[in-house]
């Protein structure tokens, strides 16, 4: 029998009723999952139809350096200068791990590493305006709003003004990594001197005042509570109500291992549940009323579950990224790149029809829906 919660949040749907944190917080606590995705999957399809959409893209991971290596403790990609392991890439460096691009085919790099104090304004600028002048036809989305604030305190400049000086060199938009759990008691426990939920909101403002668009996540699956959870979708909506500047909303898993965090939580080797990777999916999707775009984040949650998510209001999936080393460095037993034929084998195989968009989710190329006779292809 459906929970009559989520019967009546259907009917407030319906009706055109925006969901309150309430709501939210009873489709949290609901268990009837399958109601919720079919939902969720009817809210998607009256926006985006059948079609799902995925970039080209390649991510490049420029710094492992950081300066608060020891204070996140879920992360186990970041290195102090010295560590063993820890490594900042030369402008060669960075142009060689682009050189993929070269075949005309990658759209998009997406960049993002640590807080490295070697790594200020100059360094990206420098950068950016190399992989413009290499690789013209390719977007750059790059730096979190944690790596901007970074930016703007190491060079006594403010996000606005870093901001503008990016994106002078070649920055188009900003991936949204960065924002944990926005809960200030979380975020002293996995994160204790990264920037502060309502910072990471202030600089997403300063960017879409500039008219660049951004992205958003939500890390989860670690200490926050179901309304912490609320909490920081409605702060994301709220964002979104006054400048309509996010373009997707990804919900990211936590993985325990390779991390301080998953240690001491006696957690190594268990990463989150099915259940609770496609109701963050789900619930994303209805709350976030204002949100065109749902992102599931296969490196994180497999590709299998990335697939069925696409019944679960999501209408994006990440791309084919070439070489992922962050989620890797905690224990994602993904590929860490994905062929076009990959996509489009999950895609086709959810019964969706597959398109290559651009960083603005405009569709560059539509493939065929899968011929229905087909099976495994
Ligand atoms: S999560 Fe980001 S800011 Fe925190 S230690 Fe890792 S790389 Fe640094």
């Amino acid at each position: 029998m459906t929970d009559p919660v989520v019967t009546r949040i259907a009917e407030k749907i319906s009706a055109g009723e925006r969901l309150s944190g309430a709501d939210a917080l009873a489709l949290y606590e609901s268990h009837d999952l399958i109601e919720i995705g079919k939902l969720a999957d009817r809210v998607n399809r009256a926006k985006n139809g059948d079609v799902v959409t995925f970039a080209s893209n390649q991510h490049i991971n420029p710094t492992n350096v950081c300066t608060l290596r020891k204070t996140c403790t879920f992360c186990g990609y970041a290195r102090l200068p010295k560590e063993e392991g820890a490594y900042r890439y030369t402008l060669e460096q960075t142009l060689a791990e682009a050189a993929n691009a070269a075949d005309g085919l990658t759209r998009e790099f997406h960049i993002v590493g640590g807080l490295d104090m070697k790594a200020g304004l100059a360094y990206y600028q420098e950068m950016f305006r190399a992989l413009k002048s290499n690789f013209p036809h390719v977007h750059i989305k790059a730096l979190t709003a944690v790596e901007i604030a970074h930016i703007a305190r190491i060079e006594k400049m403010s996000w606005r003004d870093v901001l503008i000086a990016l994106r002078e060199a070649g920055l188009d938009t900003m991936p949204g990594g960065g924002a944990e759990t926005f809960s200030a008691a979380v975020r002293e426990q996995i994160a204790g001197k990264k920037l502060a939920g309502a910072d990471y909101i202030g600089v997403h403002r300063a960017a879409h005042e500039l008219g660049i668009r951004t992205n958003c996540t939500m890390l989860y699956g670690h200490v926050e509570t179901r309304a912490d959870r609320v909490e920081h979708l409605m702060m994301l909506r709220d964002l979104q109500d006054e400048t309509g500047g996010f373009l997707a909303y990804i919900p990211l898993a936590y993985h325990p291992d390779g991390n301080v965090l998953g240690k001491e939580l006696g957690r190594e080797g268990t990463a989150t549940t099915g259940v609770d990777d496609l109701k963050m999916l789900a619930v994303g999707r209805l709350f976030l009323d204002n949100f065109q775009h749902i992102k599931s984040h296969w490196i994180m949650v497999s590709t299998a579950l990335s697939q069925l998510s696409l019944h679960f209001g999501v209408n994006d999936l990440e791309g084919t990224v070439v070489r992922e080393k962050i989620y890797h460095a905690v224990g994602a037993h993904t590929p860490q790149g994905m062929t076009l034929e990959g996509l489009l084998k999950l895609i086709r195989g959810a019964g969706k029809t597959p398109a290559e968009r651009d960083s603005f989710y405009n569709v560059l190329r539509q493939f065929e829906a899968r011929a229905p006779e087909t099976v495994g292809a």
